[in-house]
């Protein structure tokens, strides 16, 4: 599908070179690390080039993403992600070397499933030290342990958390310093060995960079910060680490000079809203054939310097192309930087091409 337009350009070899980097960041302070994939949408290239770097251990929130890796036959450890639906359990046993969970019930389908298959199937229990996402509540958690603990067919190998997700609740010494109180807790009423302390994800890589990685945790769960080298929570890159290694390109497909503000009755646009304007006088105008079925439009940015997203609809992204300083025609392809959301919904998408750099340029 290269040189179709739209599409979603992937540098492959910055990608394996963040990954080698954070895995050497990582080790640096004896944390393992598992490479997530669900931001690139599980894709099969992306993958590879994380087991390029040398990493052992992938983790992505669905199951159909590890069934085609391993359809592939890439060698891992796999990690699911998202906790599971005890209705998918035996998908999930089969699937996944380890998942994460926070609910009794479920941990009993996934015992049964895996009794069946004479497995046992490890588990982390996850924490929810104030993000409000997933997780037990850390003064439930002794509660839930114990009538974990009984529950034959499954492994508690340790206990995760996760912060900037929902509650946009940051990682601290503090927060991340709690599981680590939350496992002598559980190691002394319960006679509970917890071997792997899974700290969270991008988000959490500021503290190996800021040093204040409390001494404990000793597994991380990244994908952001190895796949764009950005850790969005912190509105920050990952130093020494290189960004953009996914982005978007897509065709002027009209460059007209229009008025700024729209003429007739003004009622609602395409997605309910309504719109204002500004009276900027006449502007060059360019249409990208790029809308809002291929990406998350608030998340991408032109990398043309002076062109100005005005707007978009299903199909159609508006630019106003004014103060840049080349001259563009129509059929001239247009690039554009993603943030975690944009590309998600660019890896997401079906309408979109991708375009694979697989050497050095
Ligand atoms: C998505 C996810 C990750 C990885 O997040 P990044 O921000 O891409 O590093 C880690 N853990 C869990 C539970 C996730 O859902």
């Amino acid at each position: 599908m290269s040189n179709s337009f739209p599409q979603v350009n992937i540098n492959l070899p910055g990608i394996v070179d963040n990954a080698s980097k954070m895995k050497a960041k990582c080790l640096s302070m004896g944390i393992e690390l598992t490479g997530v994939t669900k931001g690139a949408a599980g894709d099969l290239e992306v993958a590879k080039a994380f087991l390029k770097a040398g990493l052992t251990r992938l983790g992505d929130s669905r199951l159909k993403n590890l069934r085609s890796f391993q359809e592939a036959g890439l060698k891992a450890e796999y990690m699911l992600l998202r906790l599971p639906d005890p209705d998918r359990a035996a998908e999930v046993v089969e699937l996944a070397d380890i998942s994460l969970n926070s609910e009794i019930n479920t941990l009993q389908s996934l015992a049964r499933a895996a009794q069946k298959r004479n497995k046992v199937h490890r588990v982390i229990i996850m924490v929810d030290v104030g993000d409000l996402r997933e997780g037990v509540l850390p003064e439930d958690l002794p509660d839930f342990m114990a009538e974990a603990m009984d529950i034959k067919g499954i492994e508690i190998i340790g206990l995760g958390t996760n912060v900037g997700c929902y509650g946009g609740v940051l990682p601290t010494k503090e927060n991340t310093e709690q599981l680590i109180n939350l496992k002598r807790q559980l190691e002394e009423e319960l006679s509970l060995n917890l071997e792997l302390l899974s700290g969270g994800n991008t988000a959490t890589t500021i503290l190996l960079d800021e040093g204040k990685m409390p001494a404990g945790i000793n597994h991380l769960r990244v994908g952001e910060g190895i796949i764009q080298g950005t850790d969005i929570t912190h509105q920050r890159n990952i130093p020494g680490f290189s960004q953009n290694n996914i982005s978007l390109s897509a065709a002027i497909i009209e460059l007209k000079q229009k008025p700024s503000v729209p003429r007739g009755q003004l009622g609602h646009d395409a997605f309910g809203q309504k719109p204002t304007f500004v009276d900027k006088g006449v502007r060059w105008r360019a249409i990208v054939a790029l809308g809002r079925q291929d990406v998350r439009i608030d998340g991408i940015t032109p990398d043309l310097a002076g062109a100005e997203i005005i707007g978009a609809s299903s199909d159609h992204l508006l630019l106003d192309v004014t103060e840049t300083e080349v001259e563009l025609k129509v059929g001239d392809s247009l690039d554009f930087a993603l943030d975690y959301g944009a590309m998600l919904s660019a890896m997401t998408s079906g309408y979109l091409g991708k375009n694979y750099q697989k050497t050095d340029s």
